[in-house]
């Protein structure tokens, strides 16, 4: 479903009208990869409500690396468990790899908690 906040989130789009860009670059891995539209080049919804808003961003990215730590640990003790003593050698490098792509995650989320896709194309979808 397009006009759903996972929809936004998942795919770099605004949260309000599901069609412009978020981020800048479509990468997470590019060299801009942390430039933001500061408003949606699609509809003009304000992607930056106000200063300082993205410290709350913080709390997603927590969220996200805890959840994926967790994830890796389990699959990493059932399927390597007998080189449980390397956990700590091989999440590090994939932290860091995944901090990029986590930080534009992060953003998107938690924008999406606070603006709502637009009501009258998410009726369009029910129908
Ligand atoms: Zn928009």
């Amino acid at each position: 479903m397009k006009h759903s906040r996972l929809y936004s989130v998942a795919f770099n789009k605004c949260p309000r009208c599901a069609e412009g860009d978020f981020f800048i670059t479509k990468s997470a891995y590019s060299f801009k990869f942390d430039k933001m539209n500061k408003h949606c080049p699609n509809c003009g919804e304000n992607l930056v409500p106000e200063p300082g808003f993205y410290q709350g961003a913080l709390y997603m990215s927590y969220a996200f690396y805890v959840v994926f730590m967790l994830a890796y640990f389990l699959v990493f003790v059932n399927l390597f468990g007998e080189y449980l003593d390397y956990f700590l050698f091989s999440i590090i490098p994939v932290l860091i790899i995944l901090t990029p792509y986590f930080y534009r995650l992060a953003r998107r989320s938690w924008l999406a908690i606070f603006i709502s896709p637009r009501a009258e194309e998410v009726v369009q979808n029910i129908k």
